[in-house]
């Protein structure tokens, strides 16, 4: 793992977080500058870089996307919305790749 991926370190207990959801492939937790009433963070367990580096490896993206269920099902959601930013331009400043999932307010469409 990178030794400065702060999403490893979630992902190994060396940073704490507010666990939601864990399983074999993905780890999710409270995001800690909330953009909706839920927002929680799904991440792969491995250390991948983003959306194009997490395709690249079915197993994880497969995993990531049971992750987000099992998110939606834990916190018994509904209606969420999943957004993936890929690259600096759009906003990614975590280079560990990660689903926002948010949930719990009216949201406009297209996103900002
Ligand atoms: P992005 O800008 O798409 O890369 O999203 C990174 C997200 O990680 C932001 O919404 C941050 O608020 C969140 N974040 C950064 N550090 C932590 C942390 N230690 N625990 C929880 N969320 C974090
Ligand atoms: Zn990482």
């Amino acid at each position: 793992m990178p030794e400065d991926c702060v999403f490893c370190k979630i992902v190994a207990g060396e940073i704490p977080a507010t666990s939601v959801y864990a399983d074999q492939h993905s780890y999710a937790f409270a995001d800690t500058n909330p953009q909706a009433p839920t927002h929680v963070l799904v991440v792969p367990r491995k250390h991948l870089q983003d959306l194009p580096d997490l395709a690249g490896d079915p197993a994880a993206g497969a995993g990531l996307l049971a992750g987000i269920r099992g998110v939606a099902e834990q916190l018994r959601l509904s209606d969420f919305r999943t957004v993936f930013n890929t690259g600096a331009g759009v906003g990614q400043s975590v280079f560990h790749v990660h689903a926002h999932v948010l949930a719990g307010r009216p949201m406009t469409w297209p996103p900002g």
